[in-house]
Parts: structure tokens; sequence; C-alpha cells
């Protein structure tokens, strides 16, 4: 038997993995079970290559839970280690390159498992005990046993051990007893290894006899080896995305549209990204996306991974170029990730525009929904704002809609005011701003509708955005002056002098030609200003009015 101490610069590892990974726990399944996915897709690549001879047959990892001996076992049937593996791969790994870094980033200890191959001993932040069963695939490679207790001390020796593969025994400590719960584990492999490449069972499948749960014979696999993302866009259909999302999130409405991501070049990535309906609140819609490396789950946790708006969307982005263990500040200031925020970024825009111009009708039909997202990305991003003022929708009071430069030509003629701005009037409440309307669309003026949770801030954007243009509220006192029409004269009162102007009219008008200018007395609210109204509206609120009559 082999004792040894584990590396050189170890001694402090060991209260690091435990303090600093301590918030983390769960993860050490992830790295567990991404082993041996690792291991079981190096053996199938040698056998490719022909490096490897014998059968590969069942590849099938297992995961098994022993509640009395306080065990959890991970099984593989990949290419298992040599004693010489362990020891360059187990015992020293890259350890003296921790140590540096730990000096280095303190605080970004989570970023250091995976990356710079801690993975393995991240099991010790649930063991007192880990052992290591494990028999290369290697011709007349003897099967070694490993263990060590939490200390840098280990020990290994030869054992018996038929089948080629290895398999990790985590021997659970009292404080993590948790980790022996089958619905916990369930959990956290549904979270974690539900798309790993390789399949990985759980239990066995279970079947309802005679009124009761009865285990059958068939393992229960718990994972999809090839999910949707990894396959050829071309070969899916409409209703695979909606499955997979319905998959994904079980508890949403359909999702509008999505986007098949699929790159090679500057980097590896992969994905789906669906729109989903925007509800109004904002909060509840954010982080749905999942980022995986090689189908390893690394976390829904995607501020400041991708631009703040594109939290809006949902989905899964996959990139092996996507460091493994993430911090936050350590992913924002990755070169990498800048690249796969700007290209998803740009996917997005590229994917709306199509849409719009491939079926107008369509995408009118799902403006409202989109409206939303749109505006946040055109508010919080340059380059965003830059691509979408060509899909971004204005809708009238009538609900139709118009493109931004649409809208100008509609207006440009008929509302510019006495600098030759363009003035665009919007109402941000069809009904309390009724008569407002009316009146404003009497003088063939459009008005658009601005009931939205960002129009406000679109509307304060737009001012800057757009050369000679302004905003008026169309109940606004000032919008009679605002406007150059033929009647200017009329509408170029000041607002205290309307009060006048409606006393005149009144005053002035035969008492049976009261119908050609009236007052809508209704608007007189706390802050209404009176508005003239014409003789047709006029007679038509009269017609509506004899019907209560
Ligand atoms: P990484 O996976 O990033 O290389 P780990 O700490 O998770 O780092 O694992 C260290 C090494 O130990 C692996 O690279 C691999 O060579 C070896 N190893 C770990 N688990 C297994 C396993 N189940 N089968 C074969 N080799 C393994
Ligand atoms: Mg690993």
């Amino acid at each position: 038997m082999k004792k040894g101490n584990i590396g050189v610069t170890t001694e402090n590892i060991f209260p690091v993995i435990k303090k600093f990974l301590y918030s983390d726990h769960e993860i050490f399944l992830r790295e567990m079970v991404s082993n041996a996915v690792d291991a079981t897709q190096k053996l199938k690549t040698l056998a490719q290559k022909g490096d490897f001879k014998g059968e590969l047959g069942d590849l099938t990892i297992h995961v098994k839970l022993d509640k009395d001996a306080k065990t959890l076992t991970i099984s593989d049937r990949g290419l298992g280690m040599t004693a010489e593996e362990i020891d360059k791969y187990i015992n020293q790994i890259a350890f003296s390159g921790v140590t540096d870094f730990l000096t280095k980033y303190k605080d970004e200890a989570n970023a250091i498992i995976g990356h710079f191959g801690l993975g393995f001993y991240s099991s010790f932040m649930v063991s007192d005990k880990v052992e290591i069963i494990t028999k290369s695939y290697q011709e007349g490679a003897k099967a070694m046993h490993w263990t060590c207790d939490g200390s840098p001390e280990f020990t290994l020796e030869e054992t018996e051990k038929e089948d080629r593969g290895t398999d990790i025994v985590l021997h659970i400590a009292d404080d993590c007893k948790e980790f022996l719960e089958k619905t916990r584990i369930t959990a956290l492999l549904n979270k974690y290894c539900k798309f790993m490449a390789v399949p990985i069972a759980f239990g066995k499948k279970t079947e309802w006899k005679d009124g009761k749960e009865v285990e059958t014979q068939e393992d229960n696999i718990i994972n999809s080896v090839e999910p949707l993302w990894t396959k050829t866009p071309s070969t899916l259909k409409d209703e695979d995305y909606k499955n997979f999302y319905r998959t994904l999130y079980p508890m949403q409405d359909e999702p509008l549209f999505w986007i098949h991501l699929n790159v090679d070049f500057p980097f590896h990535l992969t994905g789906i990204l669906y729109f989903p309906r925007v509800h109004s609140n904002l909060d509840l819609q954010r982080n749905k996306i999942q980022l995986y490396c090689n189908q390893v789950f690394v976390t829904d946790q995607v501020e400041g991974i991708v631009p703040d708006f594109l939290t809006l969307l949902h989905g899964v982005i996959d990139s092996p170029d996507i460091p493994l263990n993430v911090s936050r500040s350590y992913l924002q200031s990755d070169a990498n990730v800048k690249k796969i925020s700007t290209y998803i970024t740009k996917k997005v825009a590229d994917r709306l525009q199509q849409t719009f111009k491939d079926d107008r009708k369509d995408y009118e039909a799902k403006w409202d929904d989109l409206k939303l997202f749109i505006n946040y990305g055109m508010l919080s991003q340059e380059d965003f704002y830059d691509r979408a003022k060509d899909f971004a929708l204005f809708k009238d009071i009538n609900g139709k809609y118009f493109t931004m430069e649409e809208y100008k030509t509609l207006i440009k003629d008929n509302q510019t005011d006495k600098n030759g701005d363009l003035v665009y009037l919007y109402a941000t409440d069809k009904n309390d701003q009724y008569s407002y309307i009316k009146a404003a669309e009497d003088k063939g003026y459009s008005v658009l509708l601005m009931d939205g949770q960002l129009d406000m801030p679109m509307v304060s954007m737009l001012e800057q955005k757009l050369e000679k243009s302004r905003f008026a509220r169309v109940d606004a006192d000032i919008i009679d002056r605002l406007i150059q029409k033929e009647d200017a004269k009329k509408s170029a009162l000041e607002a205290d002098d309307r009060d006048k102007l409606a006393e005149v009219f009144r005053s002035q008008m035969p008492v049976d030609s009261k119908a050609t200018f009236n007052v809508d007395m209704e608007a007189l609210g706390e802050q209404a200003q009176p508005v003239l109204i014409t003789e047709s509206e006029y007679m038509r609120r009269m017609k509506d009015m004899s019907h209560f009559q």
C-alpha cells in the first residue's frame, strides 16, 4: 500500500475548499457526474480513433445512494485510471496553480473549481472520506483503490474490480445528511445533469401496481443526452422548439418565437433563446436563461453575462468558452463573455428584423408582447437602439402600427410647430383623454398611444434622438400652440385665453346654432381645459346621448 501527501502546497487547500465554497456545497455532485461523463466521452473518442478496441458496452453512469452506509456512489464505465494517473491527476493536480490563484483572487474562490482542477476535491465539501475504485481501460491495468479522509494524506493500493471504469464513493459527513436524501439528489441531478451527454441512472423506474408504487427492473434515466440545442436547426420543427420550451418552463405561456444559436468562430456557442410573452412585472421574467458548459449546467444567474435587457429572454446558452465555475465579477471581465454578449445582442436584433421583414402582420400581432422587451433594449443599449429603430413600432390611438420612419412621413406635413419641428402627439389614457384625442383627430392630427410601462422613458429618449422633433401629450395646454395649421390663429391662443374664447363663442352664437362650436364641459375636470369640438362631433355626442333619453 502506498501512503502519501497530496501535492506539496496543499496544506491550506482543504480549509479553503470547506470555507470558501461553503455556499455552493451542492455543486460537488455536478463535479463528480461531469467527471464521469468526461471519462466516458474520452473512452468513446479513443474507440473512434481506434486506440481502444474493446467493447464499449453499456456506458450508463450510475448514481447510487446507500443511506445505511451513508454513502453516495458515482460509477462510470469510462476510461478509468492507472496508479500513475491517480498520482498525476488526483494527487498532484494543479495545486500550485491554485495557491497562486488564491492569493491573487481571494474573493473569487468559486472560480477555482473546474478551472484549476479542484473539481474532484469539491467532494470534500460534503464528505469526510472519499474513495476512488478504478480500473483503466488499458490492457493489463490493475484496479486501484484510493482513499482520503480530507487531510492531505491518502492511501493507494491495488484492489479487485471486474469492470473497466471508476466508482467514486463519498462518505457523506454528518452535517451534510441532506445529500443522503433521495429527493435532494433527484433535485440536484435534475438541476445540474439534466442535459449531460451520457445516460445517467438514479435508482429504478417505478410503476403503479395494485395501488402501490413498485420498482421495475428498468434504470431510471434522469437526463436527455441530446438536448434540442445540440441538434441541427434544419432538422427541427416548431413543435420541437415549443416542446423543449415546455420542458424548461412548464408553467409558462407559449413563446412568441425563438432563435437557435450556433457559432464556431471566434468562439463556440450553441443555444436556443426564446422570446417569452412579456408580463408587466419585469422582475418575474428575469434570469430564466440557463447557462451550460458542454451540456453541464453552470448557472441561471446570467446578469453581467448577457446585457441586462436580454435577461428577459428565456432559454439555453451552451459554450465551452464560458468558465464552468463562475463568479459574476470574474465573468464580467472575461473577454470571451464580452464577445458572446455582443454576438447574442446582434443575433436577437437580426431575428427581430427578419421577423418584421418576413411577416409584418405576424410581427404586429406580437408587438404588444415584444414591445416592453424591445423598448428596454433600446433604452439601455446604444447598439441595440441603432438596430431596433428600424423595427420598433409606434401604435396610434386606433391600433394602427407604424415604424418610426413611416410615422414621420405621416405627420411631417401636418404636425409641425412654428419652428418647423415635428410634433408627435400622444395620449397616455384612451378614456381619460378621450375628448382631447377626438379634438386632435378632428383637426386631422394623428395621436399615438403611449400607455406602456416604458413609454415615458422612450418619449424622453426619442426627443433627444430624433432631430427637430418634440412630443406633446394630447391634453397639454400648449398643444394648440405647438401646431401650425390654417386656423393657427385660433389655436395659437394662450391657454387661459381659451376660457374667454369659449365665453365669446357662447355669447355670440345664435341660440339655434349652438351646435357649431361648443365647449366640451365633460372635460372640465380639475386641471382640464375647455376644448372646442366641431359640429360633427357635437352632433355625434348629441346622438349618443339621445339613446339614453
Ligand atoms: P477536471 O475535470 O477539470 O480535469 P477534476 O478535479 O474534476 O478536474 O478531475 C481531475 C482529473 O481526475 C480529471 O482530469 C481526470 O483525469 C481524473 N478523473 C476524475 N474523475 C475521473 C473519473 N471518474 N474517471 C477517470 N478519471 C477521472
Ligand atoms: Mg472535473
